[in-house]
């Protein structure tokens, strides 16, 4: 029998957007997080596999540290055997059955609720754990764990319920409906370490319409994904509809890949892994049932162009924000920025006695800016880049280009300056804190526009500066396609769900905007029904008529 029936056009909660808490000294809030912090550190918690709703606990363990203080364990996670992730597969598939059968409110009901513990009592332990875990400052940690997933939960309702409506024209005699069902299969969810709302969005976004997910976290998030899972689980998600497998994104994706009941993959990561995934799936469609969704959110060089009108201080505000925040590890981060000649020294100047001034380190302590980046293996790239960028004869260090990684993973926030229009340093994604400045004649406005459409692969963000409004009508037209998320007068960074669906083409992904209707409309398969009131009894049309 289902479960579920009720006789109601039922109107969902109307979504607002988050309200962001400031955590300054002498707040509650502040004291709330302290305590957190402390009592996280002070504990080593198991983060096992949650594989239809039974935790497994594998006993081949992976520590969860601290960025910024990498002897310093939160967790052990138990990995996944091959044998887990088919167990995975199948609790997906299975449940699929019944899931696909809630009504939608049932199933917005649970997400509601998530969002709302998330908003009250869980909000101080996901923001600590995403800083711990990953390194944010109580405010990167807030517009994320905090904000962004609770906007995710509450907006994806709203999202869902503007595709429901979406009905075709039924003319007199007919009625025609489209039925938007769950995808058949399981949906393949791998999310990256830098955002616990990504991660915690990727796999609810196709839950919420009603498939069911074989989840796979980075290896550097897996803390505060083990309590996104828990959270879900209080708000009453029913077993097996997301499953929590940790271990090799490779050896996963493999078994993931390779299975027939694959419906979609929602991934959010870097270009190069999402290009081995898809020209995996594509080895494999022999095998599939169905086609599978593929939506993929990758890689970013995001750049801000200034105009000469453009006031320096807020420029220089931005790329601060843009280019660090975060240690530079947002897909959207500032890292080439183009300034006209007349601006240079002063916005030179200025942003060399700003970033002094900027404090690096542990993010318990709330003076720091900047925590650490991700992991030793992202450290010892920005090194790499640093010595090359030390030996090139065509870049000079304005500021940083060091780091320390005796306590934790620390990349000191970095401004370069480039003459050479050509160089990886404004085309490749490092993700982390540099910024590299290409100084360009004022008169020279329209071809640097060109440039920055040319040079480089990706597509995801970008910004125009200026006081002048046919420079900005320029830069818009111009670079219409290098961002699929453009900024005038203010940073690259920060979409807020609801506000500027995020999300790039190119080389930036798929574009299917994270925390949209474009995004949940991948998530369904509509069937269309179209029923005739009273059919016709004869097969003949007037016009085979015998009469004149
Ligand atoms: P990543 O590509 O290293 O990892 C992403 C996920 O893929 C992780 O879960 C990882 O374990 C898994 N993975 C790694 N290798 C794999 C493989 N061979 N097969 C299958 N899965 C594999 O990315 P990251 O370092 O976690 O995140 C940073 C990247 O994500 C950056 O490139 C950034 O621009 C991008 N990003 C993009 C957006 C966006 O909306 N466009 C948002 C956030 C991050």
């Amino acid at each position: 029998m289902t479960p579920f029936v009720r006789s109601t056009i039922a109107r969902a909660p109307l979504p607002r957007n988050e309200t962001v808490r400031d955590y300054a000294p002498g707040t509650r809030e502040r004291a709330a997080i302290r305590a957190t912090l402390s009592q996280i550190m002070s504990e080593t918690s198991e983060l096992p596999l949650v594989i239809d709703g039974v935790e497994r606990r594998t006993g081949v363990l992976e520590a969860a540290v601290m960025p910024h203080r990498h002897q310093h364990v939160l967790g052990q996670a138990h990995l996944a055997s091959v044998d887990d992730v088919n167990a995975a597969i199948d609790a997906a598939t299975r449940v699929s059955a019944d899931w696909s059968r809630w009504s939608w409110a049932q199933r917005a009901a649970v997400f509601l609720r998530a969002a709302d513990l998330l908003s009250g009592p869980w909000r101080d332990r996901l923001n600590a754990a995403t800083m711990l875990g990953q390194s944010k400052t109580i405010h990167q940690a807030e517009i994320d764990a905090a904000a962004e997933l609770i906007d995710f939960w509450r907006f994806n309702v709203e999202f869902m319920l503007r595709i429901y409506r979406e009905q075709p024209h039924s003319p007199e005699g007919t009625w025609n409906q489209v039925d938007y069902r769950p995808l058949e299969g399981f949906v393949f969810a791998v999310t990256p370490f830098n955002f616990t709302a990504i991660a915690g969005n990727l796999p609810s976004a196709p839950a919420l319409m009603g498939n069911t997910v074989v989840w796979k976290p980075a290896a550097t998030a897996k803390y505060s994904a083990h309590l996104v899972m828990q959270l879900l689980r209080e708000a009453g998600l029913p077993d097996g509809v997301i499953n929590l497998v940790y271990g090799d994104g490779a050896e996963i994706a493999k078994i993931a890949l390779g299975h027939a009941e694959l419906a979609g993959v929602h991934f959010t990561g870097s270009t190069t892994v999402f290009n081995s995934l898809l020209r995996t799936v594509g080895q494999n469609v022999d095998r599939y049932r169905g086609y599978p969704r593929i939506v993929g959110e990758t890689g970013g060089k995001n750049f801000v162009l200034a105009h000469s009108s453009a006031d320096v201080a807020t420029l220089a505000a931005a790329i601060l924000r843009g280019g660090y925040e975060y240690q530079g590890q947002k897909c959207s981060a500032a890292s080439r920025i183009f300034i006209p000649a007349s601006l240079w020294p002063t916005l030179k100047a200025l942003l060399r006695d700003e970033i002094a001034t900027i404090r690096v380190g542990d993010v318990a302590d709330f003076s720091n800016f900047m925590g650490a980046v991700i992991d030793e293996k992202a450290w010892r790239k920005h090194m790499a880049v640093f010595e090359e960028v030390k030996a090139s004869p065509r870049t000079k260090v304005i500021a940083g280009a060091t780091g320390d990684k005796r306590t934790g993973y620390f990349v000191a926030p970095t401004l370069l300056e480039t003459d050479n229009l050509e160089s990886p340093l404004l085309r490749e994604e490092y993700f982390g804190p540099i910024v590299t400045a290409f100084i360009y004649r004022d008169q020279d406005f329209e071809d640097i526009i060109q440039r920055i459409d040319r040079s480089c692969a990706y597509g995801l963000t970008g910004s125009i500066f200026s006081n002048d409004r046919r420079s900005i009508e320029l830069a818009s037209a111009g670079l219409r396609n290098a961002a699929g998320n453009f900024y005038i007068n203010d940073k690259p960074t920060g979409a807020v769900v609801g506000q500027q669906p995020f999300g790039g083409g190119r080389m930036s992904g798929t574009n299917d905007k994270a925390g949209s209707v474009w995004n949940l409309i991948r998530w369904t398969s509509p069937r269309t029904l179209k029923e005739t009131f009273v059919p016709p009894t004869d097969y003949r049309y007037p016009y085979q008529s015998e009469l004149p």
